[in-house]
């Protein structure tokens, strides 16, 4: 299928959904909404079950209760009683894409600031992840307890947003670069670093996230390894993985020998060598987020997606008109690193690129949530810079879902299969054709709940505002 036929269905649905008055909601089938058995059938997929498995014709799976209760050909379905019936002829169903590299609730528009940690501001973040068809965010190192309480609370039910994994309060130097002004996260010794970690297991992490970094040399030094090594081995005591903000060939390896789990971004300074990579391959380290789109957007002044309404869609006129300013181009422009961000870019996509056709495993994240760095939309880009690099789009696929969850320990997610929650992307076009299909975004299931999809939201205006600004993206 040509790139571009989903988005005549995808419009035409978006129209429909507007005039019978979306964006209050989503449609519901009618047994889940009028109570009784909730199950769900969803028949005549193609399905793509995050395994990293070809894709299989013709599949049929049962939800019940929010989870999946059973998944197969469809001529091997049993219908059950009382369910409500989808017939997705010609659509394609996967796992909800996990971002494992987001901050939660830093700002509003593009104004970055702790005050916008709250409650409102989480749960929105949570839904327009979720409109975007990423149904789990693992946040990284600047949370304090509303997030955990909001995981904690979806975590005992059937959320309608994305679910969240957290590492609560990262670990920063007192003199290095991380972290948020403010948070109470800083550390100067070794053992301030294992006081730090075991106050986050205490308080609900569920992982350890520390900052290696020294912001292009301009702050005064990077993290001591006396404290990595603290940190890292306290949080392994703990029970727990640990992942660093790494920018530094030199620091990578360091922190592979004590014994790091993930690394939240690619290695930025210069090309990765061989040590490294078998470095990483003897100790299990995976490359767990490249945030690729990360190093994508420092490169522009203007973002190349601002008429794209897969994007507009999901920030408001304001941030929008802010965005294509001149003022905000001159102001990036003459920014003192400006220049710098085109080969820390060129760098990550040639490290992971080489770390993948190492065997190197890998996730996917963007390190979306600070200004400038958009939640949901930057998970499309990351898959497609990814395959950009030169995986499949199915390699792709697996990251962003089973792989993820597997480098979470989320046992109940990010694969299509029975006991399962029934977190799901049902899109209009082949995501393993092309795979800026993942745009064709028809329904996403979370727990079971169908949630809004971005094509029936528009975020800060009256829901059908957004209509006359659809058009085929360039
Ligand atoms: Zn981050």
């Amino acid at each position: 299928m040509k790139a571009g036929n989903w988005f005549a269905r995808s419009l035409a649905a978006t129209g429909l959904a507007l005039m019978v008055g979306a964006c209050n909601g989503a449609k519901q089938p009618t047994s889940a909404a009028s109570g009784g058995t909730d199950t769900i059938v969803l028949n005549h997929f193609t399905l793509i079950d995050g395994t990293g498995a070809q894709p299989v014709g013709d599949a049929a799976l049962i939800m019940k209760d929010g989870r999946i209760s059973w998944v197969g050909r469809s001529a091997d379905l049993k219908m059950p009683d009382g369910a409500a019936v989808e017939d997705l002829t010609g659509k394609f169903v996967m796992p909800g894409i996990i971002d494992n590299h987001v901050h939660l609730a830093e700002v509003d528009g593009l104004d970055q600031n702790t005050k916008y940690y709250t409650a409102d501001n989480i749960r929105n973040q949570l839904r327009l992840y979720a409109a975007y068809g990423v149904t789990t965010v693992q946040s990284l190192g600047t949370d304090q307890d509303l997030t955990i309480d909001i995981r904690d609370a979806e975590r005992k039910g059937r959320p309608k947003m994305a679910r969240i994994y957290a590492a609560r309060l990262g670990v920063v130097y007192d003199h290095g670069y991380g972290g948020l002004p403010g948070l109470p996260q800083r550390v100067d010794t070794p053992d301030e670093a294992r006081k730090l970690v075991d106050e986050q297991k205490a308080k609900g992490a569920d992982l350890i996230k520390l900052w290696m970094d020294d912001e292009f040399g301009t702050l005064p030094t990077l993290m001591p390894y006396s404290i990595s090594t603290a940190a890292i081995d306290e949080a392994h005591k703990d029970g727990l993985k640990a992942v660093a903000h790494v920018f530094y060939l030199n620091n990578a390896k360091e922190l592979v020998r004590e014994g790091i789990d993930g690394f939240a971004h690619e290695i930025r300074d210069k090309p990765i060598d061989a040590a490294l990579i078998d470095a990483m391959k003897k100790h299990g380290t995976w490359q767990m987020a490249a945030t690729l789109s990360r190093e994508a957007s420092f490169t522009y002044t203007k973002l190349p997606f601002l008429d794209d309404p897969f994007f507009s869609r999901g920030v408001t006129p304001a941030v929008l008109e802010e965005l294509k300013s001149d003022a905000r181009q001159k102001k990036l422009a003459a920014a003192p690193n400006f220049s710098k961000y085109q080969s820390v870019f060129d760098n990550a996509m040639a490290n992971f690129a080489r770390e993948a056709k190492a065997g190197i495993r890998y996730g996917m994240g963007t390190d979306s949530g600070p200004s400038g760095r958009f939640p949901g939309y930057f998970a499309h880009w990351e898959l497609a810079l990814m395959v950009k690099d030169g995986l499949t789009p199915l390699q792709a696929l697996t990251a962003a879902t089973g792989s993820n969850a597997e480098f979470l320990g989320a046992k109940d997610i990010g694969t299509i299969a029975p006991g399962k929650w029934a977190d799901l992307l049902v899109l209009d076009a082949d995501p393993v054709a092309d795979i800026r299909n993942t745009r064709a975004i028809d329904e996403v299931f979370i727990a079971g709940n169908k949630v809004p999809t971005i094509w029936q939201t528009c975020v800060g205006r009256p829901a059908d505002a957004c209509k006359s600004s659809e058009h085929q993206p360039t």
